[in-house]
């Protein structure tokens, strides 16, 4: 109905109409600089196969017993993902120290035992009021019938591609390099049972909602889908929702890749028509319902999605890597940024 609708309106405006948009869309291009392209690099060149391999060897392991939401494995890796920042010496924005935000029991409506988002952040040094999340799900299914599912993809790659960037930007800010807005690395819990710890992080927001800039989610990002396989082309990545509440964040992200890793950017999954729904199927969702603008990045499925042998063997770190630059370089731009991000209604 929605669809239809607005095809309606469109063609009651007419050409003229439309060719003023697309004017202001060329204007607002020409209006985005890539900035600070050389120390971009070299803090992007921080981000290694070595170390995104040994984080997802030892995160996908046994030892977190595929980190079912509420259960020991998921609380060893959120000990595990505390104790990472802690060694890095990148602090809380909860009183510096307090790394978790828990979620009680009674929050979720069956049987999951309480659980906690972990957060860690680097202040802005000129807006750190505001701030740009960039986030992963760090929980999966747990066990089932004695068998691990280790979810290295989903979202092992997510969950060390943040530990990464954050490790990045830290540098970074050693270096003299401290973004002007605050970023917001989001470790998610109970994704898989519904969205419900992004769904209590916007309900109870560590920073404003209205000064949170953007949500860059990850979400599986370490593997190559059947389709691209048989197109022998795997450096791709589906990007989806991008445009849908800032067509300025889809042009800033477009010249991002550009200027850095070169990936194919596949906008199958972005259309409002797919039947897969994954735009709201991940927990960017929970951020764009409150107006704040999206990337979800995402591989697509492939014969191990959510089953047990979704481990970290299977893993393409090269690609891994050249994706996690990706969002790295994106977040880095809309830190840096002068203005906030136009949102479509205002354009
Ligand atoms: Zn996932």
């Amino acid at each position: 109905m929605k669809v239809l609708l607005i095809v309606t309106v469109f063609s009651l405006v007419g050409s003229c109409a439309t060719s003023k948009y697309s004017t202001k869309i060329e204007t607002l291009n020409n209006n985005i600089k890539i900035n600070d392209s050389t120390t971009i690099s070299r803090y992007a060149n921080t981000i290694t196969v070595p170390e995104l391999r040994k984080h997802l060897y030892k995160y996908a392991s046994d030892e977190f017993q595929g980190r079912g939401t509420g259960e020991i494995g998921q609380k060893k890796a959120a000990e595990f993902l505390k104790n990472y920042y802690i060694s890095e010496d990148i602090t809380s924005p909860i009183n510096d120290s307090i790394y978790f935000q828990i979620i009680p029991k009674s929050y979720f409506l069956d049987e999951t035992k309480a659980s906690e988002n972990v957060l860690a952040f680097i202040k802005g040094n000129e807006k750190p009021e505001e701030v740009v999340i960039v986030s992963a799900h760090y929980d999966h299914l747990g066990i089932k019938d004695s068998i691990i599912y280790y979810g290295a993809d989903d979202d092992g790659s997510g969950t060390v591609a943040l530990m990464e960037i954050a490790q990045a930007f830290k540098l970074a800010s050693i270096e003299g390099h401290r973004p002007k807005r605050s970023v917001l690395f989001l470790h998610l819990t109970a994704e898989e049972i519904g969205l419900e710890g992004s769904r209590f992080y916007t309900e109870n927001p560590i920073f404003h909602l209205n000064k949170t800039m953007a949500n860059l989610n990850i979400d599986m990002i370490g593997r190559v889908d059947k389709h691209h396989e048989d197109i022998n082309q795997e450096n791709y990545i589906y990007l989806i929702g991008a445009d849908r509440l800032s067509k300025e964040l889809h042009l800033i992200s477009e010249k991002v890749n550009n200027a850095f890793v070169n990936l194919e950017l596949d906008y199958k999954y972005n259309a409002e028509t797919d039947k897969n729904h994954y735009y709201s199927r991940s927990d960017h969702y929970n951020f764009a319902q409150h107006n704040i603008p999206v990337i979800f990045y995402f591989n697509g499925v492939h014969e191990d999605y959510h089953k047990p042998t979704d481990t970290p063997d299977k893993i393409n770190y090269n690609l891994l890597q050249q994706r996690t630059k990706l969002i790295f370089a994106t977040a880095w731009q809309l830190a840096n940024r002068e203005n906030r991000l136009i949102l479509n209604e205002n354009l």
